[in-house]
């Protein structure tokens, strides 16, 4: 039996261990668990269709990502009875009903190729108001039922679970490491100091951290990390947990979760490195930038700040597949849709490694276009 060894397990290694696991392969996932992984501090919004993101390869990608998100999660619940995801649709605001029927006429056509968008709805002030009663009034909405929330953390751990049921699949809660075995171009892993495997083939999906790793192999990566915090604060209202996401015409969101909780962020900050540390300045931010669509913003309760560190490529797209004619497999640079695509990426890596055909075309996600050997 072939013999997989994954690295990094936030949701592209989660996922491409479920995958693995499913096709009946030996896998292996060692995880650090940096405090910082992206996934545990994503703040969750599954609905990419209406971005004003025009890169076509990126929305091909976010496209049949959300539209696996139903389909994995039915198969999450069915097996260990949880997924993290629930379609409450999604409410997108505008200040006029000119720009709402604009934005109800884009949901449309794009419905066209995407018909898990799902119902679209053009919502009066009152009927926004209906659908989430902490909106402040006077805003036009456009309401898509395909829409949904994910928490990270719980989809890592029903994909782990589900994975560990087949038998053949192994987790491990360290560090672990790639070199080239002395004098040759082949790859040998360790873990806490110690030979691990042998195993066929590796994949490396260490989110922001891969260059590090990748730099030890004598490679060069188009990768930074940023910086991003995100608020929990409860409200006074109790029934939010079928609310839908908000996402008013700003950079920042509002997530609603069970018993009055809310999600609101997040910030984007360039040149932070791996710092994970909350910032009243950030704080700030947030709260004043949703402050003109959320009504009681001071009444808010701050439950928690939380920081996470994404993985970014320099356009913004991320990498998927064989690196070379090396035994080893990435993803990266997912970014701020990396909740969205990171299950079916993890899929399209396990059927990269598998070699069974996949519904998307890797050639423009190839590694190679992002890391190159030392010059
Ligand atoms: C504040 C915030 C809000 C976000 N909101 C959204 C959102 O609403 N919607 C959306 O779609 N996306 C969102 N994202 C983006 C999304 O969370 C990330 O793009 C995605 O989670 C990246 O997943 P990953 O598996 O590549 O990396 P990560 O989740 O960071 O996981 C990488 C893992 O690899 C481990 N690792 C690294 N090196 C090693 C090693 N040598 N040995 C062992 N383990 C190692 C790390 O410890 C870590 O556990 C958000 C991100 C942040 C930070």
């Amino acid at each position: 039996m072939e013999k997989i060894a994954i690295i990094g397990g936030g949701i592209v290694g989660a996922s491409a261990f479920y995958h693995l696991s499913k096709s009946g392969v030996d896998v292996t996932l060692f995880d650090r668990g940096d405090a910082g992984q992206a996934t545990r501090h994503a703040a969750g919004i599954i609905c990419p269709w209406l971005s004003k993101r025009r890169n076509k390869v990126w929305y091909e990608l976010v496209k049949h990502s959300a539209a696996y998100y139903p389909v994995l999660s039915a198969e999450l619940e069915k097996q260990v009875g949880m997924s993290g995801y629930k379609q409450v649709g999604t409410l997108v605001l505008r200040d006029s009903e000119a720009g709402a029927r604009q934005l109800a006429d884009l949901a449309r056509e794009r419905r066209r190729e995407a018909p898990e968008i799902g119902e679209i709805k053009l919502l009066r002030p009152a009927e926004v108001q209906a659908h989430f009663p902490l909106v402040q009034s006077g805003f036009f909405g456009v309401l898509v039922s395909g829409g949904g929330r994910a928490e990270g953390a719980q989809i890592r751990s029903a994909l782990l679970q589900a994975a560990l049921q087949t038998g053949h699949a192994h987790y491990i809660e360290q560090e672990a490491h790639l070199a080239w075995e002395p004098g040759t171009r082949r790859l040998q892993l360790t873990t806490g100091g110690v030979l691990a495997g042998p195993f066929d083939k590796v994949i490396y999906a260490g989110g922001a951290w891969m260059a590090e790793e990748l730099a030890h192999l004598g490679f060069t990566s188009d990768l930074v990390p940023q910086k991003g915090q995100i608020l929990m604060v409860q409200t006074e209202e109790r029934e939010t947990d079928n609310w839908p996401v908000v996402l008013p015409p700003s950079s920042k969101s509002i997530v609603p979760f069970e018993a009055g909780m809310l999600m609101i962020g997040a910030t984007h900050e360039k040149g932070q490195g791996f710092d994970l540390t909350p910032t009243k300045a950030a704080q700030d931010e947030i709260l004043e930038a949703v402050r003109p669509f959320l009504a009681d913003v001071e009444k808010l309760q701050l439950i928690q700040q939380s920081v996470g560190t994404r993985p970014y490529t320099s356009d913004f797209k991320p990498f998927i597949g064989q690196l070379g004619d090396l035994p080893l497999f990435v993803a990266g640079g997912l970014g701020a849709s990396g909740l969205t695509t990171g299950p079916y990426v993890g899929r399209l890596l396990s059927e990269a490694i598998l070699k069974t055909p996949h519904a998307l075309d890797l050639q423009p996600f190839d590694p190679a276009s992002y890391i190159r050997p030392h010059q």
